[in-house]
């Protein structure tokens, strides 16, 4: 992995990886070899995302130990038969280093069975979120006009994460005051509503992502992804904007720390 790091071209403005699951056991490894090389490859921030009540601890146990890593705790869709109790994400969101309830959300491609069981979760998380004054990091899989219904229903500040909706659901998410997650995706042939979204966005609502380890750019598709790779995110999304890379980045980089509070 480190090794690998040297390969990547030198980046020309600082990273903020908004959203990536660092608590992985595919880390297990190299995490904190990892850690310690990700800053000299201009990596300036992470925010590492749970997904349940052992992985939102896992994920402010690492945030605890590096300076330039935040957490997000939280139920994701596809863990909610675990019954991990609110109570538990609520006292864990109370730590100084959590910056977010994530990751939350409807997941309809995994989970057709129990959306009604699905829901109720996700609109917990956003009350809970709505009480802590905290943004929401959104996961939206095949469910979009659901996950809009709730968002419409309860206002969150955050984003909605390795966004795949069409223009138009953009344009809604954008009229909420939330902020739309790019990531690897973007580099994919198949990406297809992707760089039509992408191309409409304002320059102040996006913020980049990895959901480190899935989702790997182009050309490193096959390994196991980490935040210094956001670079060729952000170089497709110049391309795509007629824009330049370190315009991206910094853009990104400024607007993921307003939107956590940084
Ligand atoms: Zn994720």
């Amino acid at each position: 992995m480190t090794d690998l790091l040297k390969e990547l071209p030198e980046c020309p403005a600082p990273i903020f990886d908004s959203h990536a699951h660092y608590d992985d056991d595919c880390f297990d490894q190299f995490r904190d070899t990892l850690f310690s090389q990700l800053p000299k490859n201009n990596v300036g921030g992470i925010i590492t995302c749970g997904c349940d009540g052992e992985s939102s601890a896992k994920a402010l146990a690492l945030a605890e130990k590096y300076d330039y890593i935040y957490a997000a705790v939280g139920i994701h869709p596809g863990n909610i038969q675990k019954n991990t109790p609110i109570s538990e994400i609520e006292s864990l969101a109370k730590n100084k280093k959590c910056v977010a309830i994530g990751e939350i959300g409807l997941d309809y491609y995994w989970d057709k069975d129990n959306k009604e069981a699905q829901k109720q979760v996700f609109e917990n998380q956003l009350i809970l979120a709505g009480k802590l004054s905290l943004p929401v990091i959104v996961h939206d899989r095949e469910a979009h006009s659901d996950t809009l219904e709730l968002l419409k229903k309860h206002h969150p500040k955050g984003v909605v994460h390795c966004f795949s909706g069409s223009e138009e659901m953009a344009a809604e998410i954008l009229k909420l005051g939330m902020y739309i997650g790019i990531g690897g995706v973007i580099t994919f042939k198949n990406a297809k509503k992707l760089p039509d979204v992408v191309k409409m966005l304002p320059l102040d609502r996006f913020v980049l992502e990895t959901d480190a380890p899935y989702l790997t750019p182009v050309p490193y598709r096959s390994k196991i992804n980490n935040s210094a790779m956001i670079y060729f995110t952000a170089e497709k999304i110049a391309e795509i904007r007629g824009s330049d890379t370190a315009s991206v980045l910094n853009a990104a980089y400024q607007n993921t720390v307003k939107l956590f509070n940084l």
